[in-house]
């Protein structure tokens, strides 16, 4: 059980995780796959040890150099930074950055002012469906709008989720690029002061709009019900401010008020309201033409993290890492399995090593899937990677 973790005893079980089960060898071929055509020692590691030291610009030549160092320096975190021009170190870090996978950081945090069962750095069953919702939008418009093939997703180890687009095209995307694509994804807009933070306008809907709507929608009466989004009369009252009609919002109170404190009922009867508002008020629609769209959006869309996507050294916590506040492995998974994504399913350093742990045999086994799954990430990224060597090559004959 996680009750059982203790971070104090992180020092004397890391060593023991990184050589018997952080996947150490293909860790080094995704991250060479990544750096490619440079060598694996331009890539810059970040190392946060026992007593909070923070060593920047670690470079490695192969898994054998990674797992010395791994023993010699037991780090508690592990990040990833860039591939540069140079091999990074303390002394000529100005070095220029040259490539890095396109990343996103989506960090239940940043829902706080949607999430209503828990705070800050907790996180249950309820809200962790707001990631399945982010990962799965996210994912297909990675996809389907950008034609990205090579995209990972990992856990964070505590209350979020991690992206990585290893795809050539993402990794060399100068910073601009970076920016154009999260304010793609961004539709969410504007800080604690504004309470409507959607406008979808009153063209027809641009089908990436559509098609998260669509994800939205299998889970939007699931987690309206448990975040009671609508449920008290606070709530209520920040509701209402998302209609931008004076005589619409108070229809809708008027109505709301009567009935019970059920979310879903609520809703209902607003939705309700507002489409009878709409048959009989053409031109005042013409605002308001995709609010429940617009709420539904407010509620449930992926909150990024965009200065992450946007920064091109911006470090990001590795895969396989161990969380040192959970003691959680940053398991990889895919996009498709995030729904059945369960959070006391994650190994833990403790559950892998200690094997008298009532979860040890399912979290082993998960482990084994997890890197299982990453193998197969990297086999199709390499395979990728010789096929456009190739092209290239012959490109240039
Ligand atoms: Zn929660």
């Amino acid at each position: 059980m996680v009750g059982q973790y203790d971070e104090n005893l992180l020092s004397d079980m890391l060593p023991l995780y990184y050589s018997k089960y952080f996947p150490v060898k293909i860790f080094c071929r995704w991250l060479s796959c990544g750096n490619s055509p440079y060598p694996l020692c331009n890539r810059e590691l970040s190392f946060t040890l026992a007593d909070d030291v923070y060593l920047r610009y670690i470079s490695i030549s192969d898994q054998k150099e990674l797992q010395t160092q791994f023993q010699k320096k037991c780090p508690h975190k592990l990040d990833i930074g860039a591939v540069y021009f140079a091999k990074p170190s303390i002394a000529r870090h100005d070095s220029v950055v040259l490539a890095r996978e396109l990343v996103f950081d989506i960090d239940l945090t940043d829902y706080d002012e949607v999430r209503t069962c828990c705070k800050e750095a907790k996180v249950c069953e309820k809200c962790w469906k707001f990631m399945v919702v982010a990962c799965e939008i996210i994912d297909i418009s990675l996809k389907a709008d950008f034609g990205f093939q090579h995209v990972l997703w990992v856990f964070s180890g505590r209350r979020g989720i991690h992206c990585w687009i290893s795809d050539y095209e993402a990794r060399i995307l100068d910073t601009p690029g970076r920016g154009a694509i999260a304010d793609y994804l961004c539709l969410i807009m504007g800080g604690e002061n504004q309470s409507k933070k959607v406008h979808l306008g009153n063209d027809n809907l641009h089908s990436s709009i559509r098609r998260a709507l669509d994800v939205i929608d299998i889970y939007f009466e699931d987690i309206l019900n448990e975040q009671e989004f609508i449920g008290s009369s606070d709530r209520l009252k920040a509701f209402l401010k998302l209609i931008p009609d004076d005589t619409l919002r108070n229809q809708v109170e008027k109505r709301l008020e009567k009935l019970p404190e059920s979310s879903l009922e609520r809703w209902k009867n607003f939705v309700a309201v507002y489409d009878s508002f709409s048959r009989e008020n053409g031109y005042a629609m013409r605002k308001m033409k995709y609010l429940v769209e617009e709420i539904k959006i407010q509620y449930c869309y992926p909150r990024l993290d965009i200065n992450v996507t946007k920064g091109f050294n911006h470090l990001l916590k590795s895969p396989f890492s161990i969380h040192p506040k959970t003691g959680k492995v940053s398991i990889v998974f895919k996009a498709q399995n995030a729904k059945n994504f369960k959070l006391d399913e994650v190994p833990t350093i403790h559950s892998l090593l200690d094997d008298s742990t009532a979860e040890s045999v399912e979290h082993n086994n998960n482990m084994k899937s997890a890197v299982k799954h990453f193998q197969e990430f990297v086999f199709s990224l390499e395979k990728a990677e010789a096929m456009r060597r190739k092209t290239d090559a012959s490109k240039n004959l």
